[in-house]
């Protein structure tokens, strides 16, 4: 098996990491924007109208190249994956940032992973105005995942008990190139690769132009006809008008359930997002409040009617970073906030909603795990628990904003707010 992966082990870091800008142009009035790869609300600086970008499955982004007039271009294609790895040991939970890129088709002809050089340059979406030959990806991102994990895994202490990651993006970037006695690099005009002992043909690798086309869709609330806002990188947009929150799926905007703990002084809070789901638990018992007390060994005399009480996992629906994201996901859950819950939006200031409940489902399990005590029991069982997510709520709970500090004071949590600013580039 070829090393195919590379883990860009030195430059991007939870504390460094690549974000990429895309070039692109308004889809109402072709004016040129420059945009982060976690915009999502994009309002056009001249003729200020709004949309929502709107991926099928993943972005695809290329890489403008610089080719000489005349060269047929191939674009070859790359899986990108950013996000937090978590490793369940008997040690503990550990975390890791990582941000990788790698051939989507197997081909000892085009280098084995985007490299470092994307890092300085703008992306674009691909289009079908992009003339060129677009190779189909062959390998399913999932099976370059599980490659990649294998080889990831190899530096970890074992066992390793579970393990998740939490995608913060998967994209496809298309990498130009041009066919002559070797292949060229089109984006740097040189080699990729060594001469060509045989004619390479494009025949063998499936692929045609260009067919897709970045979706958009207009920001109006499909209740009221109101403008929805939220903040460029927001996965729910809020309409201010009818009190409701929308997400992008694939029928277009569909309506979020929304909660919130209220919270009497309105001045000097911020409320955060926090997914609350609902999850069938098999292989152990963890039902309701009352089982809860009992598998985390909460210092608490269990009450009958806790039995009556479900239990929820908890976990950010913002990006904040791999430790703080463990931290915060285990204390709320832990804390189960659920008395007084509103069941409509927030008054008041509201951090935007940057992780999709679809992430936060990857983490349930792991969620469960640091939840378990004694810890010698994850060992024993963690292979026979099963988690599987029924319904959430997108609930919001009024922090404090204090000199470094965002303060939760029912259940005594502090975000360091260092740790969301940064987590915006993440
Ligand atoms: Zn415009
Ligand atoms: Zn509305």
């Amino acid at each position: 098996m070829p090393k195919i992966w590379l883990v860009q082990n030195s430059a991007p870091s939870a504390e460094n990491p690549i974000n990429f800008l895309i070039q692109h142009q308004c889809p109402q009035c072709g004016a040129p924007a420059t945009l982060n790869e976690t915009d999502r609300l994009f309002q056009c600086a001249f003729c200020k109208v709004s949309s929502y970008l709107v991926e099928r499955s993943y972005f695809r982004y290329l890489l403008p190249h610089n080719a000489p007039d005349n060269q047929e271009l191939v674009y070859f294609p790359f899986w990108r994956f950013k996000g937090m790895i978590f490793s369940c040991l008997p040690s503990g939970i550990q975390n890791r940032f990582v941000d990788v890129s790698q051939q989507a088709v197997q081909s000892a002809h085009f280098p084995v992973s985007v490299g470092l050089r994307s890092q300085a340059m703008k992306l674009r979406f691909v289009s079908p105005e992009a003339a060129g030959y677009f190779i189909k990806p062959t390998l399913p991102f999932p099976q370059l995942m599980e490659r990649f994990l294998t080889r990831f895994n190899l530096h970890l202490p074992g066992p390793i008990l579970h393990q998740s990651h939490i995608g913060e993006s998967v994209s496809l970037i298309y990498a130009p190139f041009y066919v002559g006695e070797r292949i060229m690099d089109a984006v740097l005009n040189r080699p990729a690769s060594s001469e060509l002992a045989e004619p390479f043909e494009l025949s063998r690798l499936p692929g045609g132009p260009a067919n897709w086309r970045l979706r958009f869709i207009p920001t109006l609330c499909p209740n009221c006809g109101w403008d929805l806002q939220g903040g460029r990188d927001a996965l729910v947009l809020h309409c201010k008008n009818c009190e409701s929150m929308w997400q992008a799926s694939k029928q277009g905007l569909s309506r979020v359930n929304v909660a919130h703990l209220p919270n009497p002084e309105d001045e000097n809070t911020i409320y955060l997002p926090f997914w609350r789901i609902e999850a069938a638990v098999s292989g152990i018992d963890l039902n309701s409040y009352a089982d809860l007390v009992q598998v985390a060994n909460l210092p608490k005399a269990i009450q009958p009617e806790w039995d009556r009480i479900p239990f929820h996992f908890w976990g950010p629906a913002f990006k904040i970073r791999p430790r703080s994201f463990l931290r915060l996901t285990h204390h709320i859950t832990i804390s189960q906030p659920r008395n007084h819950l509103t069941a409509r939006v927030p008054k008041g200031n509201m951090h935007p909603v940057n992780l999709p409940v679809s992430e936060s489902v990857e983490t349930l399990k792991l969620n469960l795990t640091g939840l378990l005590r004694p810890k010698k029991i994850v060992q024993d069982r963690i292979h026979h628990i099963q988690v599987k997510p029924r319904r959430y709520l997108l609930a919001y709970l009024p922090f404090e904003i204090r000199h470094h500090d965002l303060v939760q004071p029912t259940f005594n949590i502090a975000v360091n707010q260092n740790q969301l600013g940064l987590a915006g580039n993440l």
